[in-house]
């Protein structure tokens, strides 16, 4: 759905794929505050390169990304990097919600696909299978860890309405973007994503 001014709308719990050339911005907006997207991105020409969170923490030597901070491939190459953030709180731990994670973590008897089964499904017609969804950089998640114990706790998204994070491709990638799924990352309700794509030499992408 491409609502005015070139925003696209992602419902909630859904997800999408779609490509971004070298060059090109992407801008992802919470439009009504505290929900997640996880975002995925593979080299469009060569599907086996991934982003890698643990490359891109292994350099960045910091969990916690925002403005200026590139996004590694598995392959050390850059295929993202962040050029403007309004939040400064984003998670590259945890990999995306499941039906496993709702399954064992919520007790859910049935449970959503979560963004894993947003992502493959969206991925699918790109020719990526479910096996190659790495963990996922989850814009807007606030996941603090306690310093002495490493201990993990997933809280509200520090993100307000309008708040948003923009990212400018240095590859050709295929994206896979969500509204989150889980409960407890989103701070218990499940509202939508919207995003927006400039084309590097400052066209929006056409409807
Ligand atoms: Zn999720």
């Amino acid at each position: 759905m491409c609502a005015e001014g070139g925003i696209h709308e992602i419902e909630p719990r859904s997800g999408v794929a779609f490509t971004l050339d070298r060059g090109d911005r992407l801008t992802v907006i919470d439009p009504r505050g505290e929900q997640v997207a996880d975002l995925l991105a593979f080299n469009r020409h060569d599907l086996d390169e991934v982003i890698s969170s643990g490359r891109t923490l292994d350099y960045a030597s910091r969990i916690y990304l925002t403005t200026g901070d590139p996004l590694y491939s598995n392959r050390s190459n850059v295929l993202l990097r962040i050029v403007e953030d309004t939040v400064g709180r984003h998670d590259f731990l945890l990999t995306p919600c499941s039906s496993d994670t709702f399954r064992i973590i919520y007790g859910d008897a049935h449970p959503h696909r979560g963004c894993f089964g947003n992502l493959a499904a969206a991925l699918q017609p790109y020719g990526i299978a479910p096996d190659r969804i790495p963990v996922a950089f989850n814009c807007f998640m606030n996941v603090p860890v306690d310093a002495a114990t490493g201990a993990l706790r997933v809280e509200p998204p520090l993100s307000r309405a309008g708040d948003h994070i923009s990212f400018v491709a240095e590859r050709d990638l295929v994206i896979g973007l969500t509204a989150c799924s889980a409960l407890q990352s989103n701070n218990g309700r499940f509202k939508p994503i919207h995003y927006r794509i400039e084309r590097g030499e400052g066209r929006t992408q056409p409807a």
